[in-house]
C-alpha cells in the first residue's frame, strides 16, 4: 500500500475496527484509511451537514477564534489569508474579517472558490481539514503554488496518541477523517510545501513557513 503523503511503498496494515482499516507509513508515520474504504462524496457531504459549524455555535466559534493570535503571531503586515476547506458556512473567514483581517474561502465540496486563483496568499489556513484530504500530495502542491514568497501555512489537526491507544481514540470515529498525523508526519507535509515546521502554544496547531529564496 502506497502512502498518500510521501508515496512510500512499504506502508503496513496497522489495525482495523468494525468499520475501517488503518495503514501506517514507516517513512512519514502517516496513519491512513485506504481509498477503497472511503465514504462516497454524497455520504461525506451528508456527514458534514450534521456538523453545527455556524456562527451561532459558541463552542465552534471559540475554537476558531484561537487561531486569531496564531495568525497575528506569524508577524505579517496585512496578510492575504485563504481558509482552505472552509466548510459550507465559511465561519473562519467571517470571524477573521470581523477582526480586521482579509480572508477568502475555498471549499470545492460546496463550490466555494477564491475570487482569483492567480492570486498568491500569505497565509493558508487548514483548520481541521488535512485529516479529510483524499489526495494529500496534490493538495499540498496546490497550496505551495498559491503561497506568496513570504507565505505560511497554518495546519490544525489532532496528533494521534500512542499506537496501542489508537483504536480507542475519538478522532477516528468520524468516518470523514482518513489521515492521522504525528509530529513527524506534519514535518513531512512541511517538507512537501518546502517550508519550515514550527510549533505553537496550541498542541494541535502548527505553522509551516516557506523558505524565501
Ligand atoms: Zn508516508
Amino acid at each position: 500500500m502506497n502512502c498518500r503523503l510521501c508515496s512510500c511503498e512499504h506502508s503496513v496494515a496497522l489495525d482495523r475496527d468494525k468499520k475501517r482499516s488503518y495503514y501506517f507509513c514507516p517513512e512519514c508515520h502517516l496513519i491512513f484509511v485506504p481509498e477503497s474504504e472511503f465514504l462516497s462524496y454524497e455520504k461525506e457531504k451528508e456527514r458534514y451537514n450534521f456538523h453545527e459549524n455556524t456562527t451561532i455555535n459558541e463552542g465552534y466559534v471559540g475554537f476558531l477564534k484561537e487561531l486569531i493570535p496564531v495568525i497575528r503571531n506569524v508577524g505579517l503586515k496585512d496578510p492575504e489569508i485563504l481558509d482552505f476547506g472552509s466548510g459550507k458556512n465559511a465561519v473562519l473567514s467571517s470571524l477573521l474579517q470581523l477582526s480586521g483581517l482579509k480572508c477568502e474561502s475555498y471549499d470545492p465540496l460546496y463550490d466555494i472558490h477564491p475570487g482569483d486563483w492567480e492570486k498568491k496568499f500569505d497565509i493558508v489556513v487548514l483548520c481541521e481539514v488535512i485529516e479529510h484530504i483524499r489526495d494529500l500530495k496534490t493538495e499540498l502542491k496546490l497550496i505551495k503554488r498559491i503561497l506568496s514568497n513570504r507565505g505560511s501555512v497554518i495546519i490544525r489537526t489532532k496528533l494521534y496518541p500512542p499506537v496501542d491507544q489508537f483504536l480507542k481514540w475519538w478522532y477516528i470515529q468520524d468516518p470523514t477523517h482518513i489521515n492521522f498525523f504525528s509530529r513527524k508526519t506534519v514535518c513531512k507535509a512541511a517538507e512537501i510545501i518546502q517550508g519550515i515546521y514550527e510549533e505553537t502554544k496550541l498542541p494541535d496547531v502548527f505553522i509551516v513557513r516557506v523558505q524565501s529564496l
